[in-house]
């Protein structure tokens, strides 16, 4: 009687997030920057301060890429 099993798969220890990120388009990957810091940033997190310019940065950044794509501006 064979009780003994196959090994285990190697674990995958890759953070998932990474994984996912790299499969972003440019546009998705600049709201995600734009994301990543306001959800980070104490400043931008506070409604009543407002966005702080590292967040107008990205935020505008996010903008652009979005006109590209919605004017179907190939991004190389
Ligand atoms: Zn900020």
């Amino acid at each position: 009687m064979a009780d003994r099993r196959d090994p285990e798969p190697e674990p995958v220890t890759r953070p998932p997030v990474i994984a996912s990120v790299a499969k972003l388009s440019p546009l998705q990957q600049a709201y995600s920057r734009y994301v990543t810091h306001a959800n980070g940033c104490e400043h931008c997190r506070d409604v009543d301060r407002g966005r702080c310019g590292e967040s107008e940065r990205l935020w505008r950044a996010y903008r652009t890429h979005e006109e590209h794509a919605a004017r179907g501006i190939a991004e190389r």
